[in-house]
């Protein structure tokens, strides 16, 4: 194992071409980011109206197939939103994975719901369809205005599945699956900008779906978020309620509902206008990277997670699967010491202080996953 690690950690050194410190990921400024930035601040509109926001949800609207995009503050705002926008209310439960980024967690309690965490796909590392289905078919019960969970008597008002470092959950099953419960999916994509499952882009499969731009993620424009959807009257609604709930009109300030403050400042619609240009750029320099790994790997005896069969990854944060945890622990520690940032994958969400009383099911699969899996550097790399 120590000799496999050496050659991992120089193969990485070589890609990266012997920086002193190589991260997990970093931002890529390359393109217009500046002349954008600096139309904002010449034309005064920094805040949460300008031209760049605007043209930022058509953009948007337009990279994740869906007729309409709102600019949101950040991802964990706008998945809050989108939850409330699909119909969760307080004391009902949510539908999602254990194995994911704890904001996918926050963002149902913020909304005063109950998350309910299944298990993933061994090979999408995203939430099974599979589990959803035998979940269901032991708690959940039919009633006129949808679906119940039978043992707590709480209506079920979403199903969450997160595409877990760009790879595509099986959207064709699990929409399936709650399609059949009537339960409104809403895809937390905030990791999958750029990958598509059948050519058609994460995001656009569930009632709504949502990206982040935070800073490690593969386009950054400081902090943002976006919530997508083809139901256009949804989207109106998303932008209103991301907008204080004020009801437009040239001076008056009238708010009928309690809304919020989670619009994108223009600036950062700036930053990420010039990102979003050249995500087709980035998406190609990951896959380059992605295949150099994976041939590296294959020969060096690790496994190197791949896109599934008709499935297209963005290649955020790459990742090999060790043997056991013994060999995790020791590939993280060698590498960390060497200066290559490699990092394990989330606890898992019921491990968390917060969400410890939750239901669960067997997690097997989170758990042989969580004990495994170790994210690798994955920069845009020129
Ligand atoms: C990054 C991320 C978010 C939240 O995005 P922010 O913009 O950081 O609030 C939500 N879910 C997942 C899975 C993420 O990776």
């Amino acid at each position: 194992m120590n000799s496999k690690i050496t050659e991992a950690i120089q193969f990485i050194k070589t890609q990266f071409h012997h920086q002193d410190f190589i991260p997990l990921h970093v931002p890529h400024f390359g393109g217009n980011e500046k002349k954008y930035l600096m139309d904002t601040i010449d034309s005064t509109f920094v805040s949460s109206v300008g031209a760049y926001v605007d043209q930022f949800e058509t953009l948007m609207a337009s990279i994740a197939q869906s007729q309409k995009a709102v600019a949101v503050v950040n991802g964990t705002a706008a998945l809050q939103v989108a939850l409330r926008l699909a119909g969760v209310k307080p004391n009902t439960e949510v539908i999602t994975q254990a194995l994911t980024f704890v904001a996918t967690a926050n963002a149902i309690a913020y909304n005063n719901a109950h998350p309910i965490f299944l298990d993933v796909d061994i090979d999408t590392m995203g939430l099974s369809p599979m589990a959803v289905q035998n979940f269901l078919d032991e708690f959940g019960e039919m009633r006129e205005d949808g679906c119940y969970n039978k043992s707590t008597q709480r209506k079920i008002t979403a199903c969450v599945p997160m595409h877990t470092f760009g790879f595509p959950v099986h959207l064709d099953e699990l929409m399936e699956v709650c399609n059949k419960w009537q339960i409104p999916v809403v895809e937390d994509a905030a990791e999958s900008l750029g990958s598509t499952y059948k050519n058609k882009h994460t995001g656009s499969f569930g009632q709504l779906g949502v990206f982040s731009f935070n800073g490690n993620k593969i386009v950054t424009c400081g902090g943002g978020g976006a919530i997508v959807t083809n139901d256009t009257k949804l989207g109106d609604k998303g932008k209103y309620l991301t907008t204080t709930a004020k009801i437009p009109h040239p001076y008056e300030y009238v708010h009928d509902e309690l809304g919020h403050n989670y619009r994108m400042p223009n600036l950062n619609a700036a930053l990420a206008c010039a990102q979003l240009e050249q995500l087709n750029s980035f998406l190609a320099n990951k896959r380059t990277l992605a295949n150099e790994y994976n041939v590296f790997f294959e020969k060096n005896g690790i496994l190197f997670r791949t896109e599934t069969p008709n499935t297209k990854a963005n290649y955020w944060l790459m990742c090999v699967q060790l043997e056991n945890k013994i060999d995790r622990d020791l590939f993280l520690k060698t590498t960390n010491e060497n200066k290559v940032m490699t990092r394990p994958i989330w606890q898992l969400m019921f491990r968390l202080p917060m969400y410890n009383q939750c239901k669960k099911d067997e997690q097997k699969n989170a758990l042989f996953l969580e004990d495994r899996i170790v994210n690798i550097p994955s920069s845009v790399n020129l």
